[in-house]
């Protein structure tokens, strides 16, 4: 890895300086520079904006810590963590419960779906402007059939420990940092769903990104990110070329996790996903490695998606990529396309989708 642009020697050592500032002396007696920067007195540096504080590296033990509980709570709760099932409602206790100790300000956002009550988990980090808001969720139910650990409690847990960071760097951000979990994403999106159709317009209009992670440690693995607003994509995609990654654009996912309902009301969106039941081809398993003419994730919404169903590299690198979108839109440095300002100039979008009524849309079509 190239030594990051901060933390490289100026090179204007001392020695340098002095010489430069010699020449420099000379050429200005001369009048020769026509600059109309205010000249630099000899020996000093042109003042530089003000570096954008950089996103921590996501502890991947952490990351796996999490995983771990998830496991112990679909173990002791009849093997998954299914929407209205007693799983679900420890996995929310779960993650609540350390984001109230971080000093997040949570809340539980109650739903039916299918006879059953569905929660979502909101987290708001104090501070920061709330007319533009930075949302990094990830859906936190599984499929009746098994603990979900890659679907998707790896696309929780790293979502957790990145707001874990937040609070331990006591991160001040420009921009509000928003968190979210979402419940009963296996039945069609449901949690998300109804998380946007109960946000008024003007709320709607004030959330400046919406990240989605579901999916984020396939076994074997690819690295994929969402091709739907083009900056968003851009602090994903660049920060794997920086460390060499080749990545793809999203395609098996389109339209098919929780990002869809906020790109329905026109919300620019992100996110990333390393596979799940397609086949990964030579091609691909030339250039990240894996097994080719097998799917991503061959335990796809089974009961084998335990913690023995996890690419280590992937749930490491996805993990610091989130944690770079996360600070790198909330601190400025870079501003979706589609929408940069609360609530001027951004329609509501396409809403025919975001009201399709909860239980008609075919199952199976989330991830
Ligand atoms: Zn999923």
């Amino acid at each position: 890895m190239p030594t990051p642009v901060g933390q490289r020697p100026s090179r204007r050592t001392p020695l340098r300086r002095a010489v430069l500032g010699a020449g420099l002396a000379g050429v200005l007696a001369a009048g020769l520079l026509t600059s109309t920067a205010a000249p630099v007195a000899a020996g000093t540096t042109a003042p530089t904006a003000a570096p954008t504080a950089a996103a921590p590296n996501i502890s991947v033990a952490n990351v796996r810590a999490h995983l771990s509980q998830f496991q112990s709570i679909a173990a002791a709760n009849g093997g998954n963590r299914a929407h209205g099932r007693p799983g679900y409602k420890a996995s929310i206790d779960y993650v609540k419960g350390k984001l109230d100790a971080a000093g997040f300000t949570t809340s539980l956002q109650q739903f039916t779906a299918n006879g059953a009550v569905g929660y979502n988990l909101i987290a708001d980090w104090p501070g920061g402007d709330t007319n533009r808001v930075i949302m990094a969720g990830a859906h936190l139910d599984s499929v009746g059939s098994g603990p979900g650990i890659n679907d998707n409690g790896s696309g929780s847990a790293a979502v957790l420990e990145t707001a874990l960071a937040v609070a331990r760097e006591g991160y001040r951000p420009d921009r509000h940092l928003r968190f979210a979990w979402w419940g009963a994403e296996e039945l069609g999106l449901v949690g998300s769903r109804h998380y946007v159709n109960n946000l008024s317009s003007t709320n709607r209009s004030r959330i400046a990104a919406y990240l989605n992670f579901d999916m984020i440690a396939s076994p074997n693995a690819g690295y994929f990110v969402y091709d739907d607003d083009p900056a968003i994509e851009k602090v994903f995609k660049d920060w794997f070329a920086a460390r060499g990654v080749p990545t793809e654009i999203e395609t098996e996912g389109d339209g098919r996790s929780d990002h869809a309902p906020f790109k329905n009301v026109g919300v620019p969106v992100g996110g990333l996903f390393t596979g799940a039941g397609r086949i990964k081809t030579s091609a691909q398993a030339q250039k990240w490695g894996g097994t080719a003419g097998r799917s991503f994730d061959p335990c796809y919404h089974s009961s084998c998606d335990t913690t023995a169903n996890l690419n280590d590299t992937a749930l490491d690198r996805n993990s610091d990529a989130l944690a770079h979108g996360v600070w790198t839109l909330s601190s400025g440095a870079a501003t979706p396309s589609s929408g940069s300002s609360g609530s001027s100039g951004r329609t509501s979008g396409n809403t025919a989708d975001v009201s399709t009524p909860v239980g008609t849309r075919p199952r199976g079509l989330a991830f």
